[in-house]
Parts: C-alpha cells; sequence; structure tokens
C-alpha cells in the first residue's frame, strides 16, 4: 500500500511512534497554520524587494577577478537592504560563516580603547575567542577593546539597572544575541531587542546596537532592524540562505557601520567596490527566494519535537505552547546517551550520509566535546536538518533546521525511535 505510514515502516519507525507522532501533530494544526501565514506574508515581502530593486537575469550572472561592477552582487545587497529596512547591506561569499560575519561587525566598528557590551549574558560559544573571553591571536582584547558582560535575569528578562551602570564613556557597540545558541535561556523576541534598543538609546544614543541574527530570520514579519538595531549581523548557512547559500554571511544596517565592515572585509578604499561573487549568486538569491518557506518547515519541526519531547518528560525549551522567535529547540536529556541517540536518530534519517554514525568530538572553538549530526548538502549547512549537542552537563542537545516539513517531521520520529529502542523513552507508559 501506498500509505504514509507504510512508507515510515519501510524507513525504520515502529507503528508505535507513528501513532504518537501523528497524534500530536494533529493537535498542531492551528498552530501550522499561523506559521504558513508568517511564511506567505515574508515570501511577499522577498518578492517586494526583489522587484523594487528590478533583479534582473544578467544579477544572476557572476564576475572573476577584482569583481568591479558586479551588478548582482549589487543587487543582492539592495535586496538585503529592502527586506531589512536598512541603508545599506554587505552579503558576500567571502564573508565564510557567522562568527566571521560577527568578527568582522565587531572588529571594524571599534576601536582600540572603545568597550563592547553584551546586556544579553554571555555571547555564542565561537564569539569568546573573537572577544578575547577566552585568549586568541588577534582578538578585541589584544587590539585594546574591552568588554563588559550582564547577566540577564533568573526570570530572564533584562536587567535594565545594571545595564545602565555597565554603559561608561568609552561603551561604543553592544551586542545583542537574539537566539539562545548553547544555552538554556530563552530566545529574544524581536519586540524585546526593541525594548532593550531603547533603553540603551536612551542613556546613550550614540551606541552602536548590533544583533547577532543567526536563526531569527524570518521567523518573525519584523527583524531587528526594524525595532532601531544599527546592524544585524547572519550565516547564510542558516535561514537567509534557504538551504541553497553554500557559503557565507550578511551585515546589515546604517551606511556607516556597513562602510566600516567592508573596509575591514577587503581593505581600506576598497570597500564594497571588489569581491568577485564567481558562480554563486544565482544560490544566493534562489535560497532567499525560498528561505522564508523553509524557514516555516524547520520551525513546524521545532515545534513538533518540542511537544513530542515535552510528553516524554524531558524539559524542552521552548516548551510545547510558547511562541517562537528562531528555529533552534533545546531538549535536556540529563545524560550523554540522550544527546547521542538524538543525535543519531537526525544523521539516519538524513538523505546524505544517512549510514554515517555521528560521535563526540573535540570542534575547533568550543570549550567542551560537541556531537554533530547533519548528513547535509551543504557541509555544515544547520538550515538542513541537524542537532548539536555539547557532552556537558545539562546534557542538552539543539536541534534545528529542515529544509522540507516531511524531512523535519522524519527526522524527529527517527529520534523517538531511536530512543524507544534504546530503552530511554518507554511509550507504553507515557500514551
Ligand atoms: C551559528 C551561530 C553563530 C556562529 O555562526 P557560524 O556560522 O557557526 O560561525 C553565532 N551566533 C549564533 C547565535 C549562532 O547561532
Amino acid at each position: 500500500m501506498n500509505t504514509n505510514a507504510a512508507m515510515l515502516k519501510s524507513l525504520g519507525i515502529s507503528q508505535e511512534v507513528i501513532d504518537f507522532g501523528e497524534n500530536v501533530c494533529k493537535e498542531l494544526e492551528k498552530r501550522f497554520k499561523e506559521i504558513d501565514e508568517t511564511a506567505e506574508y515574508n515570501q511577499l515581502k522577498v518578492i517586494k524587494a526583489m522587484q523594487e530593486a528590478k533583479v534582473s537575469e544578467a544579477c544572476l550572472l557572476g564576475t572573476t577577478g577584482y569583481g568591479y561592477n558586479d551588478i548582482g552582487r549589487e543587487k543582492l545587497e539592495e535586496v538585503y537592504a529592502n527586506i531589512f529596512h536598512t541603508e545599506d547591506a554587505l552579503v558576500r561569499p567571502q564573508i565564510t560563516c557567522g562568527t566571521h560575519a560577527l568578527a568582522l561587525a565587531l572588529m571594524s566598528n571599534l576601536r582600540p580603547g572603545d568597550e563592547l557590551l553584551s546586556p544579553v549574558g554571555k555571547p555564542y560559544d565561537t564569539l569568546e575567542e573573537v572577544i578575547g573571553i577566552r585568549p586568541s591571536k588577534g582578538s578585541l582584547a589584544e587590539y585594546g577593546i574591552t568588554y563588559s558582560q550582564v547577566d540577564l535575569l533568573e526570570d530572564g528578562s533584562f536587567d535594565y539597572e545594571n545595564i545602565k551602570k555597565a554603559i561608561n564613556e568609552r561603551t561604543k557597540l553592544v551586542t545583542i544575541q537574539r537566539s539562545k545558541g548553547y544555552q538554556t535561556r530563552k530566545t529574544l523576541s524581536v519586540t524585546q531587542i526593541g525594548e532593550l534598543i531603547s533603553f540603551i538609546k536612551g542613556i546613550k544614543p550614540e551606541i552602536i546596537c548590533m544583533v547577532d541574527n543567526c536563526y531569527g530570520e524570518f521567523v518573525e514579519r519584523i527583524e531587528p532592524t526594524d525595532v532601531g538595531a544599527d546592524m544585524v549581523v547572519g550565516s547564510l548557512i542558516k535561514n537567509p540562505g534557504g538551504g541553497l547559500a553554500p557559503i557565507g554571511g550578511y551585515i546589515v544596517g546604517k551606511k556607516e557601520c556597513v562602510e566600516n565592515a567592508a573596509f575591514r572585509l577587503t581593505s581600506p578604499g576598497l570597500g564594497k567596490e571588489v569581491g568577485a561573487s564567481l558562480g554563486i549568486l544565482p544560490q544566493f538569491y534562489q535560497g532567499l527566494f525560498l528561505a522564508p518557506t523553509v524557514t516555516a518547515s524547520a520551525l513546524k519541526g521545532a515545534i513538533l519535537a518540542a511537544n513530542l519531547y515535552e510528553r516524554c518528560g524531558f524539559a524542552v525549551l521552548p516548551n510545547g505552547s510558547e511562541s517562537r522567535h528562531d528555529i533552534i529547540q533545546s531538549i535536556t536529556f540529563g545524560n550523554p546517551e540522550g544527546v547521542i541517540a538524538f543525535c543519531q536518530g537526525i544523521q539516519a534519517a538524513a538523505p546524505v550520509d544517512s549510514y554515517v554514525t555521528p560521535e563526540p568530538w573535540d570542534m575547533p572553538g568550543y570549550d567542551a566535546q560537541v556531537i554533530m549530526a547533519a548528513g547535509a548538502f551543504v557541509s555544515g549547512s544547520s538550515i538542513e536538518l541537524s542537532a548539536d549537542g555539547p557532552i556537558k552537563p545539562p546534557y542538552a542537545v539543539f536541534f534545528q533546521g529542515g529544509l522540507t516539513w516531511p524531512h523535519a517531521k522524519f527526522g524527529i520520529l527517527k529520534t523517538v525511535q531511536n530512543m524507544v529502542s534504546r530503552g530511554l523513552i518507554d511509550l507504553k507508559a507515557i500514551q
């Protein structure tokens, strides 16, 4: 029989796991409809931005060498600026990853003697070396740029009193990480980010407010630049690349901030004028075009995982019913076995490298062993169905992506199946 259940069974999912999944999916119909409506809005926003920039077939051709007069590159940057409602944008394959984009934004807009402030607690792991929280060659600390941090309060809200105290005459730039990254705090909504920016600008209007937007693009109808951010930064192998961009990062914002970043990326004096796009522009454009619906698929997957694992008694963040501001789902297993079983389940559901068994390893830039599951078309792409977890307490897995909803759903069922088969979940005790 050509039923979905028969196909799932042929891929190793038991009837009991299929039923568990279907029951939960039924309850999520209303939320999934809301996600589809947001995706429609953002799809139209992207089309409008492309139309307004008059994207033409010629934009899909690339340049070589210096890349002067690369109209495809220039139009793409105009499209990004239109989407984010900013003065300017830098969208380049020469920006190698999200960390690079963030490092570029920071290093180009800060000068010796300046201070960087994070009012939302510890930043993403790889930024610790960029800032110099963990010593590293070429860090901001080596250049005499100091760092100060104010943690979120117990309940996840901003510690306004201490943020105010932390702002001094040297505070030049504030970095706000939207997504929780590898932490078990809440992801910030764009509205919350706007409130924080207003507060900071109220104290010192000239502070540059930068948002690390990784995993947040197209989840809501507005972006941080719509609520006062001067600069927003992200990776193209996450949401805005739509799964097609094979490399790249973006910086959007005020003209001066973007120009500083461009002068640092290429060279003082050259800035945005150079940087051949080679043959990469079709994937950048088409990936951006697909990004709103791809992000919606990933969101549905995250919500399904939250609801399934919540029912199994695990702590999940966000929980099964709260609103979403990024595509990351964390599930806390409390032991390495759960993290490993989950990641191996995601890998086993992949279109590429499904027969490979991932194991924890010492990944550069991270302070504990990490297990990563990704059978991706683009290596390391985390808009594709992927999961990773540092092997350290509280033993939480961070799960994200899914280019299509059917794949996200299958991957999650595969993780549940893995947990059931290894005795880490007893579905009979739950249903
Ligand atoms: C992924 C991520 C980064 C770094 O991006 P890479 O492409 O992995 O270097 C930075 N901040 C956050 C919140 C992220 O999720």
